[in-house]
């Protein structure tokens, strides 16, 4: 997402980074091509008037810092207008102060509103939460066995009307709810409405009914990114028919533009809450602008790096694992391949490295990224003797051919692996001797 803008910002800024001051032509050069790459982006025309505006007036203020290089300056002049128009503050979600929280989802068909509902209630319900999920969609065939099996997939119970009775009434359904749902405990209800596959009135008038009746602490606005612009019209008219609280974008891992998560905070001045990042029910976070602006200009988003470990590992885990990179001397084989296995708990290899700072530039790199190559390096490991493994340094020719021929790869194979792993116990020394850890960018206050 958003490689588009990341690539022509970037590139603007290395433009600028041989310069020793920045005249005010070379600050109008600079903002004329951050249009171009907000306009290249989708973003709606009146933001990007109002985010190129505000950047050439900072910009050319004296409120910039003399600890900064011209360069330097525009990027963070950049970044905290990107975060300004992205919503700020991240928006958490409000709880009712007599549960349930109702939270009502509302948005045309197919911008991912069911699947969002198992999203949302998965999510939730991995924080200590107890949701309720609501088929209120009685329009499109099949909604309400779609939402029963997203139910099924997040662990978390639905309510829907007895089958055969597909023709029922969605406002009595939603009211219905908040009634079982009080009897059960639930705490948190999630009610998932139709959609039709443009705007319409009635569309309009069913969803302000349910609204009516349920009386939402949050009502979302749901919307695919991929549609660009057309995201934009959109909840301006769900806006106008339904009110919403926040917005919900999904499909951002198909839209390299960006233009509907930059554009509809401003325009609606609804802020984004979620994002929805991928087909399967962990692909969605909690959307934090200031992360994603971070993201947008290949700064990292080292926080999200940590959150994901924190999630994935137990605390023990992860204290036995930092104590062993913080002294590096005692880092075996063992620890290198117990590492690398850990760091593939966490997700994809190539969306964790898309995380670190400066990788954004080498995508192409990214996506070659096997990862099969992870199985062939613990293959090669676990044809180790216990004793190679603690001692690498003992692995000559014969051992190497033996390790080889026991793990099915190259005798080169294993030969890189031994190297790999004397630079990572480098790396690791180092970093127990306070040298900081190499990569993460400085000069960026
Ligand atoms: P609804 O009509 O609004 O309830 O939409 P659905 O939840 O049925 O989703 C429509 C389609 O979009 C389905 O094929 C989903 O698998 C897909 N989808 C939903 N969210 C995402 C996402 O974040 N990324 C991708 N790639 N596909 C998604």
């Amino acid at each position: 997402m958003f490689e588009t803008l990341s690539d022509r910002l970037t590139s603007v800024f290395s433009s600028l980074r041989s310069k020793g001051r920045l005249s005010d032509a070379d600050i109008d050069a600079t903002c004329r091509e951050i249009r171009i790459a907000l306009l290249e982006a989708d973003v709606a025309l009146p933001v990007v008037r109002d985010f190129v505006s505000h950047v050439k007036e900072r910009a050319r203020g004296s409120e910039v810092s003399q600890a900064l290089n011209p360069a330097q300056q525009v990027v963070k002049i950049v970044n905290d207008e990107l975060v300004a128009i992205l919503g700020g503050e991240t928006r958490r979600l409000r709880f009712a102060k007599n549960p349930p929280t109702v939270i009502m989802l509302a948005g045309l068909q197919g911008a991912g509103k069911t699947t969002l509902a198992g999203k949302l209630a998965r999510w939730l319900r991995e924080q200590g939460h107890a949701p309720l999920l609501v088929a209120a969609d009685l329009q499109r065939p099949n909604a309400v066995q779609q939402l029963q099996v997203v139910g099924e997939r997040a662990g978390v119970a639905v309510h829907a009307p007895e089958p055969g009775n597909g023709t029922g009434d969605p406002v009595a359904v939603a009211r219905g709810s908040i009634d079982h749902a009080r009897r059960l405990q639930h705490d948190i209800v999630i009610i998932d409405t139709a959609g039709r596959l443009g705007i319409d009135q009635e569309l309009m008038k069913q969803a302000a009914d349910i609204r009516d009746a349920v009386r939402p602490d949050e009502v979302l606005f749901v919307v695919d990114a991929m549609i660009g612009q057309d995201a934009v019209t959109t909840a301006q008219a769900f806006m106008e028919g339904v009110g919403f609280d926040g917005v919900v974008l999904t499909k951002l891992d198909g839209d390299a533009r960006g233009g509907a998560a930059l554009s509809v905070r401003h325009i609606t001045g609804r802020p984004i809450m979620f994002a929805s990042t991928g087909e399967k029910l962990e692909d969605f976070d909690a959307f934090h602008p200031d992360r994603m602006a971070s993201r947008i200009l290949d700064m990292g988003d080292i926080l999200t790096l940590i959150e994901q470990a924190q999630r994935t590992f137990d605390e023990q885990e992860a204290a036995k694992m930092a104590g062993k990179l913080v002294s590096g001397d005692n880092f075996t084989l063992d620890d290198f391949l117990e590492q690398m296995l850990m760091v593939r708990k966490m997700g994809p290899i190539k969306n964790l490295l898309g995380m670190m700072p400066g990788m954004g530039q080498m995508r192409d790199q990214l996506n070659q990224v096997d990862e099969r190559d992870l199985d062939r390096v613990a293959a090669i490991i676990r044809s180790m003797t216990p004793a190679e493994r603690a001692e690498p340094k003992m692995i000559n020719g014969s051992r190497r051919a033996r390790i080889a021929r026991g793990s099915g790869v190259t005798v080169t194979e294993v030969a890189n692996l031994v190297v790999r792993f004397f630079e990572a116990q480098k790396m690791m020394r180092q970093m127990a001797g306070g040298m900081g850890i190499p990569g993460m960018p400085g000069g960026r206050n």
